[in-house]
């Protein structure tokens, strides 16, 4: 079902983990990806290979999407290749876990500028974009962790708290121009993010997923893509939780 065909896609932090697996499973819909990455060129260059063999064009973009100059640069840098960007997925996202009590202000900007700020201005760009397009599809990664807190985690967990806001303010500002802007909450997926967490917190996490098991990147990546086709045109301001069942 090559339902995104003539479509093009910008996916942030797309050399890794779930921002690998949307790049891929929008080329299997048919989208031409810009594979955003920050250091891992290799990796971004194996995603992009990958998008190819599915018959999809792809593309590799660096940029550091902490810096709203950055974010503003790569959107017109994906344009210029592709001539439009229908759909932005903000996936790109960084972690500093740690208590409270312990919590340092540059961790605090790191993982602010790089999951929310990063976010609006990719939007703040892309929508500039889309309302002349007429058209936009706009996916941000939160995280059942910005719904309902964890402990060691308060900075990630107000950066993924804030991704909620931003969607729900961005979707109403630009529904009527028929953009959409929706979020995918993940709960918890194996991927390098996750693989660093001691084994305590891993069985502690495991223990509260009523599926019993952690997710696949591929399990968000088919969220995401849901909110980027075209038909979805009557879905924003939504929060969906992809977590085996972690959240209810
Ligand atoms: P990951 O495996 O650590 O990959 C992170 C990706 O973000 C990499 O592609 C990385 O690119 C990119 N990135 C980091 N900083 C960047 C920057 N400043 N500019 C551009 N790209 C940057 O993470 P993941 O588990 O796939 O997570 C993806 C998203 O899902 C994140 O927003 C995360 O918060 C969210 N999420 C994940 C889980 C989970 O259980 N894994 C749960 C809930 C939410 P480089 O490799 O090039 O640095």
């Amino acid at each position: 079902m090559r339902t995104m065909e003539g479509m093009a896609a910008l996916v942030t932090g797309g050399s890794r983990g779930i921002g690998r697996a949307v790049c891929l499973e929008l080329a299997r819909r048919g989208a031409a990806v810009a594979v955003n990455y920050a250091g891992s060129e290799t990796a971004a260059r194996e995603t992009a290979e990958r998008c190819r063999e599915l018959g999809a064009e792809a593309e590799i973009f660096r940029a550091d999407v902490s810096g709203a100059a950055a974010c503003e640069e790569l959107v017109r840098a994906v344009r210029e290749r592709f001539g439009r960007v229908d759909i932005l997925v903000n996936n790109a996202g960084i972690t500093r876990d740690g208590l409270l009590m312990t919590a340092r202000e540059e961790d605090f900007d790191q993982v602010i500028a790089t999951n929310l700020k990063g976010a609006c201005f990719c939007m703040k760009a892309a929508s500039r974009l889309m309302v002349r397009q007429r058209f936009g599809r706009i996916v941000n990664l939160s995280s059942v962790v910005g719904l309902r807190g964890n402990p060691g985690q308060t900075i990630y967990a107000a950066s993924k708290a804030g991704i909620v806001g931003l969607t729900k303010a961005a979707a109403k500002e630009l529904a009527a121009k028929n953009i959409t802007v929706n979020a995918v909450a993940p709960g918890f997926i194996e991927t390098d993010m996750t693989a660093v967490l001691p084994e305590k917190g891993r069985a502690a996490m495991l223990a509260g997923i009523p599926a019993g098991r952690p997710g696949a990147p591929e399990d968000v990546a088919r969220a995401a893509a849901f909110f980027a086709e075209r038909d979805s045109a009557y879905l924003t301001g939504q929060v969906l939780c992809v977590d085996g069942g972690m959240a209810v």
